[in-house]
């Protein structure tokens, strides 16, 4: 990889990670006000829970992709950004500019999809983040 591209996907990384970052403390905050809420109402309560729930499942794929973030950076650092995890082969470069922190190779990810053993590597797949 050129020091160049290397550069570029540094900040690609850095700018979602920042992204990320902001969307977490939000929820956080969110999150905060929930949980002040009181009410006796049982539907109320409910919608409660719920906003909660979703809040927490949130977070949870935003801490997830973070840690991919952070993992692709510092292979970026090793020079090893762009080996699959699972098999050592190159991961395509298409997949790279549409998921800039896969880890996996489009074959490795989709064994892994039907294995459904790799659930944290799954989370790493291209299907959430097409506005890229
Ligand atoms: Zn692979």
């Amino acid at each position: 990889m050129e020091d160049k591209q290397i550069r570029e996907t540094r900040q690609r990384l850095m700018a979602k990670y920042e992204e990320l970052m902001r969307s977490i403390n939000r929820n956080r905050l969110a999150a905060e006000q929930i949980s002040v809420e009181k009410t006796e109402d049982d539907s109320d309560l409910a919608r409660i829970n719920h906003n909660k729930d979703i809040l927490y499942h949130q977070n949870e794929s935003d801490f997830h992709r973070l840690r991919f973030i952070e993992e692709a950076l510092k292979a970026l650092d090793r020079g090893q950004y762009g080996d699959c995890v699972r098999c050592g082969e190159d991961i395509d470069d298409k997949r790279l500019i549409a998921v800039p922190w896969a880890n996996l190779c489009i074959r490795c990810q989709e064994e892994a999809e039907k294995a459904q053993t790799f659930s944290d590597l799954v989370l790493a797949g291209p299907e959430e983040e097409m506005d890229l």
